[in-house]
């Protein structure tokens, strides 16, 4: 039993990351600005506390021997895209203080959560696109605002680990859906948003679809993410990872699997003037098998298939 930290416990990962240790036996403190919003959490404590605020961070790391630095501000594309100065922000400040407040409390592995979205914008330019590769971050040119800033975070913890010996992991999570994810109120991402259009559309009507619908995404079932994190804390592997899977599709075909889980016959009005990201991004999975002897397992059908009824019955 270790004594565990979990940072945006309250939020989708978080939530799901800390009934995963309390089913392993840890006992487990969460932080976050908000409860989960679904069901109550299992942490053992749980404590509101910004995160912003180096004092708070202090009073978060304080007794803990593993961090899992999960707290973010940040949303789908919409989301991310109109709010570049206050994600930068408030994401610099939780993730610059968590790592200090961690290496100052002695704390034994410290877990960095990054993104696909510190990926160069010119590898992305197609939707054809070749996996990611964890060397290809850098030359950069990521997601402007919170791409630029998850690079940066991860070069500070990385810094840590050189100059103080920290025992860091840094993930980045290619799009993770679920169950008790956001599925409205603008932070939500791209397979709970429209697993929401589709819920509450009449079959035979019409559903919008944001962009031409031929850009394309790989995306991550929560059950595998928590399964990664998990094997990435125990492993030795100290340099970034991607977390996520190689099953590229389209907007278009993550609409239609949508639909068959649905059983809806929808028709798709796309609308070019809404934000639609990188035209293509896929995970290179070859280091995640490599180290860890694994790699996701879900496919995507399976995974809406899980999700899909959770979030038909939240919206009825
Ligand atoms: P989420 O929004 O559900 O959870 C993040 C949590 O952090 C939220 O509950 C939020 O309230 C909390 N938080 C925000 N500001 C805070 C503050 N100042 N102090 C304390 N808590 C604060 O997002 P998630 O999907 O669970 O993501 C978890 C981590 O994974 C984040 O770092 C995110 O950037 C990263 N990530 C997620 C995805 C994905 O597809 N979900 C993809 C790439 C990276």
């Amino acid at each position: 039993m270790k004594r565990v930290l979990v940072t945006g416990a309250g939020g989708f990962i978080g939530h799901h990351l800390t009934n995963r240790l309390k089913a392993e036996g840890h006992f487990v403190r969460g932080i976050d600005i908000k409860e989960p919003e679904y069901e109550p959490s299992r942490a053992d404590e749980f404590e509101i506390l910004d995160l912003r605020e180096f004092a708070n961070t202090v009073k978060a790391a304080e007794g803990m021997e593993d961090v899992y630095n999960l707290a973010a501000d940040m949303g789908g594309i919409g989301y991310i895209s109109a709010n570049h100065a206050s994600i930068t922000r408030n994401n610099m400040l939780i993730n610059a203080h968590m790592v200090e407040a961690a290496r100052a409390a002695g704390v034994k592995r410290y877990l960095y959560t990054s993104s696909a979205c510190v990926y160069p914008s010119f590898l992305q330019d197609s939707d054809d696109v070749s996996g990611l590769k964890e060397e290809d971050a850098i030359p950069a040119d990521p997601e402007k605002g919170y791409g630029w800033e998850k690079l940066f975070a991860e070069q500070i913890v990385n810094y840590y680990r050189e100059d103080y010996g920290l025992d860091v992991r840094i993930v980045r999570f290619h799009n993770i859906y679920g169950p008790l994810g956001a599925y409205d109120g603008g932070k939500e991402k791209a397979p709970a948003a429209i697993m929401r259009k589709v819920a509450a559309a009449e079959d035979g009507s019409r559903i919008e679809v944001w962009g031409d619908g031929q850009q394309t995404r790989s995306f991550c079932y929560i059950d595998d993410c928590v399964e990664g994190l998990r094997r990435l804390m125990e492993s030795g592997f100290q340099q970034p990872i991607n977390l996520g899977t190689d099953e590229l599709v389209t907007v278009d075909g993550l609409v239609d699997i949508v639909c068959d889980a649905a059983r809806k016959s929808l028709v798709k009005d796309h609308d070019l003037t809404k934000p639609q990201g990188v035209r293509g991004r896929n995970s290179d999975n070859r280091l995640l098998s490599d180290i860890l002897g694994w790699q996701p397992t879900t496919t995507l059908r399976e995974g809406i298939g899980a999700t899909y009824p959770w979030i038909r019955d939240q919206i009825s």
